[in-house]
């Protein structure tokens, strides 16, 4: 602490992402990025944008070509399409356009840890809802909240995800309070509430480019929502910072969208991926999750969570585990290559046999 830093900043309990080594030669399954690149589409876009058109400028603040495309993507107006530095980004935009201080918010107790820390640092208070035993969201429970509600849908790092009739059941309870379907994992996963957007106007649906997209180094996050609602994320973008998603993200991000083919292609194989691994996992002895994202939450009957994590490091292949009750016996493995995820069940074989 510092007597110079202002209340908000004393306030602040930063997130603390996964590591990125820089070491050479390891496997990394921590952080959920896709082990593929990024469509050639986009590295030929970013490249003509580079050739033809000037850095010197400033990008466009309305992002109008970009927020048309995904809107299209999605049978959407670009009126209901908001884009930014990353989803962390439009989720923080989120909690201070759409949340306030004074009336709590509900999101799982066991979910994505960047939502306490925006809370806390917009100073909006929150009541974390437990999940059932099998670790499915208790959906009842998000019902009336005073607030809203904020959710990651399939939910991480459990990698379950909740049917469109029960999120239904959740805004359909929360008529007038915003609901945020976080949903940075859904195409791995059976649907996306998008479809839900002209039915609700409290829903926002939230994704990212960095996941099933290949572009966590772009830096690129949308939201879709009722018009209402974007304007609300409009404001809070042009309070803070006019131009957040670069010239190079801006096109880059456009080609991905457009090249469908390859983005089908590139799921499908994670997909087919996480199916081998979930039973070769099983045949050792583990507990795996019902999985629709691009990692799997495993416990092993007997081998303790954080000694594998301790002794898979030792062998540099990196995973996720997080030291919380109830989840302190699982880790979170994020979905590799077939070879990346030989080596992987090969490494367990030797540590747990
Ligand atoms: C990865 C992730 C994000 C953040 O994605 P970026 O677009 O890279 O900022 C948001 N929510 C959840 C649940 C995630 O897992």
């Amino acid at each position: 602490m510092s007597k110079f830093w202002s209340e908000m900043a004393k306030r602040a309990e930063p997130y603390v992402p996964g590591e990125q080594l820089a070491k050479k030669n390891i496997i990394k399954l921590n952080t959920n990025e896709n082990p593929y690149p990024p469509s050639p589409k986009v590295i030929e876009a970013i490249q003509n944008e580079l050739h033809t058109t000037n850095l010197r400028l400033y990008p466009s603040p309305t992002m109008d070509e970009l927020r048309t495309t995904i809107g299209a993507y999605y049978g959407l107006d670009k009126a209901n399409v908001f884009v930014g530095n990353g989803s962390d980004e439009v989720l923080a935009f989120a909690f201070m356009g759409l949340f306030d201080p004074g009336k709590p918010i509900r999101f799982p107790q066991i979910t994505y840890s960047f939502y306490p820390v925006y809370a806390k640092v917009f100073n909006i208070d929150y009541e974390e809802v437990p999940l059932n035993d099998d670790f499915t969201l208790d959906v009842e429970r998000f019902f009336e909240s005073v607030g809203g509600v904020i959710f990651p849908n399939p939910n991480a790092p459990t990698s379950i995800y909740l049917p469109l009739h029960e999120i239904e059941r959740i805004l359909e309870h929360n008529k007038d309070r915003v609901v945020i379907v976080d949903e940075a994992y859904v195409d791995f996963a059976e649907a996306s509430a998008a479809t839900l957007i002209n039915k609700y106007d409290n829903l926002l649906v939230v994704q990212t480019m960095s996941k099933s997209r290949a572009l966590a180094g772009l830096r690129v996050g949308f939201a879709l929502g009722n018009n209402e609602l974007i304007k609300g994320l409009i404001r809070m973008k042009d309070s803070f910072n006019s131009y957040p998603v670069d010239r190079l993200a801006l096109v880059g991000a456009k080609a991905a969208i457009e090249d469908e083919t390859y983005f089908r292609e590139i799921t499908k194989k994670i997909i087919q991926t996480r199916t081998w691994v979930t039973e070769e996992l099983q045949s050792l002895g583990f507990k795996v999750l019902p999985s629709q994202t691009n990692f799997v939450f495993t416990t092993h009957e007997t081998y303790p969570a954080e000694r594998l994590y301790e002794a898979l490091r030792q062998r540099n292949i990196l995973i996720r585990y997080f030291k919380t009750k109830p989840i302190e016996n699982y880790i979170r493995i994020t979905i590799g290559t077939d070879e990346e995820m030989k080596q992987l069940i090969r490494a367990i074989e030797e540590i747990i046999l």
